[in-house]
């Protein structure tokens, strides 16, 4: 039995359309007007936009709703539906603390209310009627001041038990002027025995090579085996891990075609580098994980020896999964003697 392990997935796009559409007219007089209908809210939600600059924009309508009062109701609905609707044994949460704190505060204070965020997240994301493993991964962001990500990093470091890496966020368009920034951001988590992944390469403006040596996984990557297949055999001996998103490429114009992903999957399948199927924003999408794997399939672009080396992938590249083994195998086990009993009794 498939269990998954999801390994990029962002608290803001996390919502389903019809959650946070309840939440606004149960809790919010302003967008309840403004949405009046869910129909109409979930096409305005889940359209695919022009560029990812324009998509990242709908990531604040949701920020701004995430405070330290409404976490707990959020996550809530994150965990139960992943493990009902999802089949996800492990889940890795990433977002900026520093967006969900307080905005009137000043950003001493601010940065301060962090380590609340991140403790609420935990504590909310660890429910005993829905066990799934869960961490969180704290996204630097290239819109934020250097402070705030310096901060950011030192936070992760203090909280291994609710956090396990760091990423960088925000478009990665935007990193070029303040690339030796992030450099020395990303030298500074490894020197503090953090975990890294970033997102890069992910459209043809965010091809930074310089940041790749600090990356464990790369957040999307997917320009590299497109337009650089030349860095895949570094990032094979790196053992570095893509985390494809394969809806995210169509809802941001950076790709026409799923198709066009067939290319990503047999090139990186021929240099040994990793890939793990992921969501991003599986609520903006309004499509779960396990259909991201089918629509592979179903599209032809991977077969299902490699949707299960996927799979296997996403366990191996887990920051903070426990066990040796996926919960496949483990499962598999405790099904194959229940058989065997089942099979002895009916002698
Ligand atoms: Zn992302």
């Amino acid at each position: 039995m498939t269990l998954h392990a999801e390994l990029h997935r962002h608290l803001g796009g996390s919502v389903v359309p019809r959650v946070l559409w309840r939440y606004f007219h149960r809790s919010d007089a302003e967008l309840a007007q403004r949405f009046p209908e869910y129909p109409g809210f979930e096409e305005f939600y889940t359209k695919p936009r022009k560029s990812l600059d324009e998509y990242l924009e709908l990531h604040t309508l949701v920020e701004g709703c995430q405070t330290l009062k409404t976490l707990p109701y959020f996550v809530y609905r994150l965990i139960r539906g992943a493990y009902i609707f999802e089949n996800l044994a492990y889940l890795e949460i990433r977002y900026t603390p520093y967006l969900r704190t307080d905005a009137e505060l000043s950003e001493s204070e601010r940065i301060d209310q962090m380590a609340e965020i991140v403790a609420m997240v935990g504590r909310a994301s660890r429910l005993p009627e829905y066990p799934i493993v869960t961490s969180q991964i704290l996204c630097m962001h290239s819109r934020l001041p250097n402070a705030v990500n310096r901060a950011i990093v030192d936070l992760a470091a203090q909280m291994p038990s609710y956090v396990c890496a760091v990423d960088l966020a925000g478009g990665d368009a935007q990193y070029a002027d303040r690339l030796d920034e992030f450099v020395e951001l990303y030298a500074y988590a490894r020197s503090l025995g953090l975990k890294t992944t970033g997102h890069l390469y992910e459209t043809p403006q965010g091809c930074y090579p310089e940041l790749i040596p600090y990356l464990m996984r790369i957040g999307h990557g997917i320009q590299i085996p497109l337009r650089y297949p030349e860095l895949l055999g570094q990032l094979a001996a790196r053992h570095q891990c893509l985390e494809v998103c394969p809806t995210t490429y169509l809802k941001t114009g950076t790709l026409l075609d799923l198709q066009e992903l067939q290319v990503v999957f047999d090139r990186c399948f021929d240099a040994g580098v990793d890939i793990a199927i992921c969501t991003d924003n599986a609520g903006l999408h309004n499509v779960r994980l396990p259909f991201e794997y089918e629509s592979l399939l179903t599209h032809d672009i991977i077969d299902f020896k490699q949707l299960q080396a996927c799979q296997d992938a996403a366990f191996r590249h887990a920051f903070a999964w426990p066990h040796s083994d996926r919960p496949a195998c483990l499962l598999s086990e405790l099904l194959k003697s229940e058989v065997n009993t089942v099979a002895l009794e009916a002698v």
